[in-house]
């Protein structure tokens, strides 16, 4: 059996390869940080982590995560409600729900998890979840996991939600879930609208706040601090992978009703791993440090001001964005390969994206800006892209 499948598989491989799709893994030999080091010896500028408050390798959190390796040692080989649930995890699900204004938190081994969890739990074939078209594929995957009916919106399109509140007015109950920060554009949500309509249609809300907590709103609470609507939104899912230190974990936080309804019934949290005491730990100092200063988020402000301010002013044609990612677009997908690899030639490493990630014909290098980025960093990123961008004759 298995020479027929192999030789179907090697197949698919070369149809990937030969479409150009086949992904490599740059193998990185430092910690992650804004200045790294890859397998080539080279040293480069991060431009392409998720490590947007700079906290990856923060020397705060590393020993927060020692002290607990230490005290409450190193795995805790169960689920939650078996005998997986140390102290620390407590302390963390309250610092989740403490820093967005929520009544309780659950937390999952992943935002993956967390997404895949939180729609069967809660709603049935009775139901109606309301989709924006750009949404997460863990979000796409968890509907599927429900029963519910499903109804989709044009990215952001508040006259299509509208239509489909409409639509759904025979269901019983009615969730609308988006991204907080949509992570191909870096555009915001529109929450205030969406609220707005989810009043006037009688319906709840769902955010996932993996791209936007810790980076969108005045102190980095996300967008429901970016919309005045703390503690409005019935579900926020988020992760730890991202802004709040990129080691691992995801959340779901909310009415309190929810998340322990979530804790009874849902799949990934019953039937798989708790995090280990070290991530927990780390995790709480982490939140910690959110309550004791904005600092990383207006650095982080700043620093995307100003990359994106210098990027326009040099003529690339830039995404509007209100997050700290800055799509600039090339349009044809060699270019935005060509684009990458130039740059990394440069020892600036950002990633070009192309049909399917984005739609056919919006190909584009996607920066991540960072709080760890150093004036001299945005400063040797942006003569680069300038550099290449004539050598390529896309600016004068
Ligand atoms: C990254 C991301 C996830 C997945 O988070 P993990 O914790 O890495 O599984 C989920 N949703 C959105 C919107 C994301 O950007």
């Amino acid at each position: 059996m298995y020479q027929d499948f192999q030789s179907h598989l090697q197949k698919e491989l070369s149809a990937i390869t030969e479409a150009g799709l086949y992904k490599n893994e740059r193998i990185i030999v430092s910690p992650q940080q804004a200045a790294i080091k890859v397998n080539t010896g080279q040293e480069v500028i991060n431009f392409c982590a998720n490590n947007y408050l700079g906290l990856s390798n923060n020397p705060r959190l590393i020993s927060a995560a020692k002290k607990a390796l230490d005290e409450r040692g190193y795995g805790m080989s169960s689920v939650r409600f078996i005998c997986g649930t140390q102290d620390r995890h407590k302390e963390l699900e309250k610092s989740i729900s403490e820093f967005f204004g929520t009544e309780d938190a659950i937390l999952y081994a992943a935002c993956f998890d967390a997404n895949g969890g939180v729609f069967e739990p809660l709603l049935g074939s009775q139901d109606a979840i309301i989709s924006d078209s750009l949404n997460h594929a863990s979000i796409i995957d968890g509907v599927r996991l429900c029963k519910a009916e499903r109804y989709r919106y044009s990215n952001g399109d508040m006259e299509e939600l509208e239509q489909c509140l409409q639509k759904a007015q025979g269901n019983r109950y009615r969730l609308i879930v988006t991204d907080g920060v949509f992570s191909m554009d870096g555009n915001v949500a529109p929450l205030d609208k969406i609220y707005e309509l989810s009043k006037k249609c009688n319906a709840m809300i769902m955010v996932d706040e993996s791209h936007s907590a810790g980076v969108v709103g005045k102190t980095g609470r996300g967008v429901t601090e970016q919309y005045s609507l703390r503690g409005q939104i019935e579900i926020i899912t988020g992760t730890l992978g991202k802004a709040f230190g990129g080691a691992v974990g995801g959340f779901t936080t909310g009415r309190k009703e929810i998340i322990d309804l979530l804790r009874q019934r849902s799949r990934p949290y019953l039937f798989s791993n708790s995090i280990p005491p070290m991530v927990a730990a780390a995790g709480i100092e982490m939140f910690k440090m959110m309550s004791e200063t904005s600092e990383l988020q207006d650095r982080l402000h700043k620093n995307t001001e100003y990359f994106v301010g210098k990027m326009k002013e040099a003529g690339f044609d830039i995404k509007p964005t209100q997050s700290a990612i800055c799509a600039v677009m090339l349009y044809d997908a060699k270019l935005s390969q060509d684009f990458a690899s130039a740059l990394l030639k440069e020892g600036i490493y950002v990633t070009g994206f192309y049909y399917p990630v984005v739609p056919q014909g919006q190909a584009r290098i996607r920066v991540q800006l960072s709080a760890g980025h150093t004036q001299e960093h945005l400063d040797k990123g942006i003569a680069a892209f300038i550099k290449t961008g004539k050598e390529l004759k896309l600016v004068k």
